[in-house]
């Protein structure tokens, strides 16, 4: 008989190696992202990669070939953490890196539609060994600065995809016109109650116009207001 070697997952599972899962699963417990957990519009695993060492220090790192300053992630707990894991289809293996394509709302748009899974592997120190390269999908920077670790990039990928998964959020209408739903485009500007306030001795107002009710008014004006990035 045959056996399908894939498990298939209606929502989307994230797996995350890092050596601080306490930080992913801390953030991922919260708010939006906490709820879409309990209603399994998504599912969080993160493993601690000293889980996959073998010497009783538990080391995930040593000094760098050729010299220089700090320490390199070692290849061989992150291979045999990839390999314990479940095999899941339309999953992408991420490794997050300051070297990596810069992500975006389009690729979260992407991901979140096509993907049923994606694995982050969390850099510290130094980095990690280059032959870690041949067991991911994907190198995927969340900007032009350098971090002391992966775990806010994964977690930066993890909200953005989640947020997108149709029953995440309370109101899906609003993803269609937020800032970045289409390339170089931001959100007009936002107001609640009180009408008018005082900041720094001067009054501020709401834009009459949102007060008014007229909504084919309201649209036009929003549309007016939307910005084009610089
Ligand atoms: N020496 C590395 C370099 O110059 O590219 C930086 C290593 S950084 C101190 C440690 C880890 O943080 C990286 O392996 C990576 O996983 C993560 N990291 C740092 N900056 C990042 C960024 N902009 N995007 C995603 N991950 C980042």
């Amino acid at each position: 008989m045959y056996t399908c070697p894939y498990i298939f997952y209606k929502n989307m599972l994230f797996e995350v190696i890092t050596i601080f899962p306490e930080i992913i699963n801390g953030y991922m417990k919260t708010g939006v992202l906490g709820r879409a957990l309990e209603k399994k519009k998504i599912e969080v695993r993160a493993h601690d990669l000293r889980d996959w060492t073998t010497d009783k220090h538990k080391s995930v790192d040593d000094t760098p070939y050729g010299g220089g300053a700090g320490m390199v992630m070692k290849v061989e707990p992150i291979y045999k953490a990839l390999k314990s894991l479940k095999k899941v289809k339309k999953r992408k293996v991420i490794l997050l890196s300051a070297k990596g394509k810069q992500w975006n709302q389009q690729l979260a748009k992407k991901y979140s539609k096509d993907l049923q899974s994606m694995v982050f592997i969390c850099g510290r120190y130094e980095g990690i060994d280059e032959r870690v390269l041949v067991l991911v999908d994907e190198e995927i920077s969340i900007g032009d600065y350098v971090l002391t670790g992966g775990e806010l990039g994964a977690l930066t990928i993890m909200d953005s995809v989640a947020r997108l998964i149709p029953g995440v959020l309370g109101n899906n209408a609003s993803l269609d016109m937020e800032s970045h739903s289409k390339p170089g485009v931001l959100e007009y500007p936002q107001y609640t109650k009180p009408e008018k306030i005082v900041l720094n001795k001067k009054t501020y107002k709401v834009p009459p116009i949102l007060l008014s009710g007229d909504h084919p008014k309201i649209a036009e004006w929003r549309m007016k207001h939307t910005k084009k990035k610089k």
